[in-house]
């Protein structure tokens, strides 16, 4: 996993306290900016820390108002500062009613505002090779978990490291190495195994089996 940032803006449950705010995290993956719930005093929590990013998304774990209070000063804030850029907001069913019944309070935005009702077991893929899935969770009413899953990456051959990983033994560089594939293994006659592990780049393994082997 890689670049990859967690910020608790909100850990108090229902009520604020002197020093802990309403629900709220903060995940930046790659160029992803996502925030989960938007409890009341979000913006702020998240000026005295790490700045109010333009945030890309914001998923809502259910409708309780103490997760998603935040949201209408905060998409506001977003229209003040002449934001361009699209918003989307994801939640169980029924998200979609509960921010076109704010309509009236939210007002005219500058930006696209889109909400989106999921499902449980939806999985929304990013580009930067991770996806976000919703799974239900026991609450009263509907509420929803969200993981962030980490999309396979078996990472690129280097036919250097192969190369030098034979250089040592008898046997001979060739078009067999060539076609290589993460999961593939071909059969080079030999008592020494060497982990296609070793041949892969080191700087884009992500999470890699070490259970094939190449010769
Ligand atoms: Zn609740």
């Amino acid at each position: 996993m890689t670049d990859l940032s967690v910020f608790f803006a909100g850990t108090a449950g229902s009520v604020p306290t002197a020093r802990r705010g309403l629900p709220a995290v903060l995940v930046r993956r790659g160029g992803a900016r996502l925030l989960f719930d938007c409890g009341e005093g979000t913006q702020r929590q998240l000026l005295r820390s790490v700045g109010l990013a333009d945030l890309d998304y914001v998923f809502l774990t259910h409708h309780h108002v103490d997760h998603w209070l935040g949201l209408l000063g905060m998409v506001k804030s977003f229209a003040l500062r002449d934001r361009e850029q699209p918003l989307v907001v994801y939640g169980p069913p029924g998200t979609e009613k509960l921010m076109g019944a704010m309509g009236g309070v939210i007002g005219r935005l500058p930006y696209p505002f889109e909400v989106v009702d999921l499902a449980a077991g939806d999985a929304l893929d990013f580009d930067d090779g991770f996806s976000v899935e919703a799974f239900n969770v026991r609450h009263r009413g509907t509420a929803f978990g969200y993981a962030l899953v980490e999309q396979a990456r078996p990472g690129r051959f280097d036919a250097e490291r192969a190369a030098a990983s034979l250089a040592s033994s008898s046997l001979v560089c060739g078009p067999a190495l060539a076609p290589i594939e993460p999961e593939m293994s071909i059969p080079i006659t030999s008592a020494r195994l060497a982990r296609r592990r070793s041949c892969l780049r080191s700087n884009d393994t992500g999470e890699i089996s070490s259970s094939g082997v190449f010769a």
